[in-house]
């Protein structure tokens, strides 16, 4: 690594965004920083990334682009293009309301964090309470990005911070991806003509929720860190062997 680390900054709420202000503030305490985030708000579009329309970066100030894509183009392009070099860290967020459990499927703020562990960085995704002030956890965010920056091997980390966590000190519970209920909802409403649109998904519910689990930190008031990896192949493949082994149906007329 050169003396001094390159950090990209990121989100997927927008350019705009106070968490963007809050982290690339903790990021320039520990290295160089590039931040390439969305234009405007991309939240929930998870890993998609813009492969049949051209992208446009507008330099906004020294180092700052607004990118009229996804968080993911946004990583895309500034690892390969707007940094000087791969960058050593990826930061993405900070987002207001946490990303737990299945979120992770669906969050742009782990979506680009992804996208800069894959592209050769150690990355990691902030997310805290949606009522919550960004700044309040940047020293904690100084913390684990100066761990990151110290491993030998890269690592990419979803982090949830509660209210009142997030001081330098504060503990943080490794833990894995818990379960996060919603209300499943679909809203129908008419149109002015009269036609039929929908709204979907609705608002958290309360969880029964174990012990190591990233909900369980975040019920109790802790900050949960959650190391994850991109291979999602089902952990038993014998399974899958088993139901593609077992016999035929003799009744079955299909060929
Ligand atoms: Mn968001």
């Amino acid at each position: 690594m050169d003396a001094r680390p390159l950090i990209l900054v990121t989100n997927d709420d927008g350019i705009l965004a106070p968490g963007l202000e809050a982290l690339a503030q903790a990021a320039h305490a520990l290295g160089d920083v590039v931040v390439a985030a969305p234009e405007s708000e991309r939240s929930g579009s998870s890993r998609a990334i813009t492969l049949h329309a051209h992208l446009r970066a507008k330099p906004l100030r020294e180092r700052w682009y607004a990118v009229a894509g996804s968080p993911v183009d946004c990583v895309y392009l500034g690892s390969l293009h707007l940094c000087p070099r791969v960058p050593d860290l990826v930061l993405s967020g900070i987002n207001p309301g946490y990303n737990l459990g299945s979120d992770v499927f669906y969050s742009g703020t782990v979506g680009a964090a992804a996208e800069g562990f894959m592209r050769g960085a150690s990355a990691m995704a902030l997310s805290v309470d949606r009522e919550a002030d960004p700044r309040a956890v940047t020293p904690m965010v100084h913390r684990l990005a100066q761990r990151l920056l110290a491993a030998s091997e890269r690592h990419l980390w979803n982090v949830n911070i509660p209210p009142g966590a997030g001081r330098r000190e504060d503990e943080v519970v490794v833990t894995r991806l818990g379960r996060r209920a919603y209300q499943e909802t679909v809203e129908e409403r008419l149109d002015l003509m009269g036609n039929p649109y929908y709204w979907i998904g609705g608002p958290p519910q309360v969880g029964d929720h174990q012990p190591g689990e990233d909900t369980w930190a975040i019920q109790h008031g802790k900050i949960s860190l959650t190391p994850l990896e991109l291979d999602i192949t089902a952990r038993d493949l014998d399974a899958t062997r088993r139901v593609l082994a077992a016999a035929d149906d003799p009744t079955d007329p299909s060929p």
